[in-house]
């Protein structure tokens, strides 16, 4: 344990294009904002290759690229970016406390909560592979089908994401492959019944992936089987996508914070507000709708301006009743 605690007035937990955001607003509102960075410097968005959609960059950029120019932004206005891990939290009184790496203990007057949403993988030694060369294996259908036009492309879920995506990546491509590992979907009845209705969508039921083929640098193929024949057999594909579930990255906040039944945080409609005062929330942490890097920006900015209002208002009560 440190015997110096550091007195905060914005913390800002996590390092996508949420917490930079928030760092960038925070910062040139004057409250010198400390951001910490977590394990993954930059976020979800350091694992895409190229992103096309992001308002601003014509000719795109690459996720990592546009990681360190929002840090290069927020920096410019003097936030202060650490490395480190935050491991535990106690929202319980008006001053919030947090503990860095198990070992530095903050005290801060706003905290914001940009800690994002892991993707679930199957955890296929061969998926990780062409995950980590950015060889053709996704977890985003927005982010990444626009590169896989014309293609065949494999999609393993069953749920609404999954659905979604699915039906999203067959205006691009020429033929989708669904691997749904039970005789049934998950998703509602109507997304399920649009990819069903979708003429180049094929769906495979009963069929769980076996490996993701490739030839050292891309995808070439995935080898799927059958969990009721057994049978063994190869799709073509130069893309695989990945989509069953997401994990909010929230557990240190759950004797805290209110969370959804999935661990999402709920924050009040409109705002980036929790059920803790001073406590706010933005990017997907909060969003398992949208997930896009242009939306986690925007909370980021709602999340800096609420945490600012939240403190000229405390300010006010405060000079009040010292005048009283
Ligand atoms: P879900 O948890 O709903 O679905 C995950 C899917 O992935 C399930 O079908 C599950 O199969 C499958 N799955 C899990 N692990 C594996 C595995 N190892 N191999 C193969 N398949 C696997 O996640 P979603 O992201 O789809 O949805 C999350 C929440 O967001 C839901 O509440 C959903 O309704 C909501 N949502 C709403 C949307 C909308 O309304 N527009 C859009 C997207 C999401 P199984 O069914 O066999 O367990």
């Amino acid at each position: 344990m440190s015997d110096t605690i550091e007195r905060v007035k914005c913390l800002i937990i996590g390092s996508g294009p949420a917490g930079y955001t928030a760092a960038i607003y925070a910062a040139r509102a004057n409250m010198s904002p400390v951001l910490y960075q977590g394990t993954q410097p930059g976020g979800q968005l350091t694992t895409t290759n190229e992103v096309e959609n992001f308002p601003g960059y014509p000719q795109g950029i690459t996720g990592p690229e546009m990681m360190m120019e929002l840090q290069a932004q927020a920096q410019r206005f003097e936030a202060d970016i650490r490395d480190g891990w935050i491991t535990k939290v106690d929202f319980s009184g008006d001053i919030h406390k947090v503990w860095v790496n198990d070992e530095k203990e903050i005290h801060c007057d706003t905290v914001i909560i940009s800690t994002g949403a892991s993707a679930k993988y199957l955890g296929l030694e061969s998926e990780q592979k062409y995950l980590k060369l950015g060889g053709g294996v996704s977890a985003c259908a927005v982010c990444d089908g626009f590169f896989y036009r014309n293609q065949e492309v494999v999609i393993v879920g069953a749920g609404d994401s999954a659905c979604e995506e699915a039906h999203y990546l067959s205006k691009l491509c020429k033929k989708v492959t669904m691997l749904v590992r039970r005789d049934e979907f998950r998703a509602s009845k109507i997304m399920a019944e649009r990819v069903a209705n979708t003429p180049n969508i094929d769906i495979l039921f009963n069929t769980e992936t076996d490996e993701v083929i490739g030839d050292g640098q891309v995808v070439t193929a995935v080898r799927v089987y059958n969990n009721k024949t057994n049978e063994k057999y190869e799709i073509p594909a130069t893309g695989f996508f990945v989509a069953i579930g997401h994990k909010p990255n929230t557990d240190i906040f759950k004797d805290y914070i209110s969370l959804d039944e999935t661990g999402y945080i709920i924050n009040t409609p409109g705002t980036a507000k929790t059920n803790v005062p001073g406590v706010f929330v933005s990017g997907d942490a909060a969003d398992h709708v949208y997930r896009q890097a242009i939306t986690a920006a925007g909370t980021g900015c709602m999340a800096a301006l609420d945490a600012e209002r939240y403190l000229a208002a405390k300010e006010v009560t405060v000079e009040v009743s010292a005048t009283a």
